[in-house]
């Protein structure tokens, strides 16, 4: 799980007859040119400024990440009410504790429990909670994962060491941009009498995205 290009794997130069074998090529697939002609047609537009944009990135980068989410899930396990209130909305839940914005305006929060496993993808592209987990891994976003968690839960699961029980069904959550799903893991076994802060160190990125449980370290 490497690639994190929606294309077709070809060559450096496998550019077709008009090529002539040049060695600097433009591969006018490649995401991050594409962005930086889309920021600039932007800029240009007078849309945004790339301060603008530089100072989002750097706020996904440095202070959004999955710790955010991660307290989400410590006050559900902690706070029934709550837990109850980020089932029924999460959109509103998840904004008490301050988060949300771009990329995590409608939320949905789906519990594991002993008979249910929930898996989050997005098979068209990337959509992710932003808010509560910061920026995608790259595995996230690679063909393979938005492929095969559909078709092979169970194998993938394995692949990141985490063995769902056969009678144990696995569901999955296909994120979009109109919907984004945070899984609400389940509470490690023997954890109970922890603080919400002491918990919020258990639950990794991965946890809320579904690969791994609760506890291991993502
Ligand atoms: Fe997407």
């Amino acid at each position: 799980m490497s690639s994190d290009h929606d294309h077709h794997d070809h060559g450096p130069h496998d550019h077709g007859p008009h090529d002539h074998g040049h060695s600097h090529a433009v591969d006018k697939n490649d995401p991050s040119l594409r962005v930086e002609a889309i920021e600039s047609l932007l800029v240009e537009a007078g849309l945004v400024t790339s301060e603008k944009i530089d100072a989002l990135v750097d706020r996904y980068q440095h202070d959004i990440g999955p710790m955010n989410g991660a307290r989400v899930v410590a006050k559900a396990w902690t706070d029934p009410d709550y837990r109850a209130r980020l089932l029924d909305d999460a959109t509103a839940a998840i904004a008490e504790l301050g988060y949300g914005g771009a990329q995590g305006e409608k939320m949905v929060a789906v519990e594991n429990t002993d008979d249910v496993h929930n898996l989050v993808v997005c098979t068209l592209c990337s959509c992710y909670p932003w808010p509560v987990l910061g920026l995608p891994p790259s595995w996230y976003k690679s063909h393979e994962y938005r492929a095969r968690a559909v078709r092979e839960p169970r194998a993938v699961l394995k692949e990141f060491g985490t063995d769902v029980a056969d009678e144990t069904e696995i569901k999955i959550w296909d994120s979009s941009a109109e919907i984004r799903y945070l899984v609400l893991p389940q509470q490690p076994p023997g954890t109970d009498g922890l603080g919400e802060e002491e918990l919020a160190r258990l639950v990794g990125r991965d946890a809320m995205i579904g690969v791994r449980l609760a506890g291991v370290e993502s």
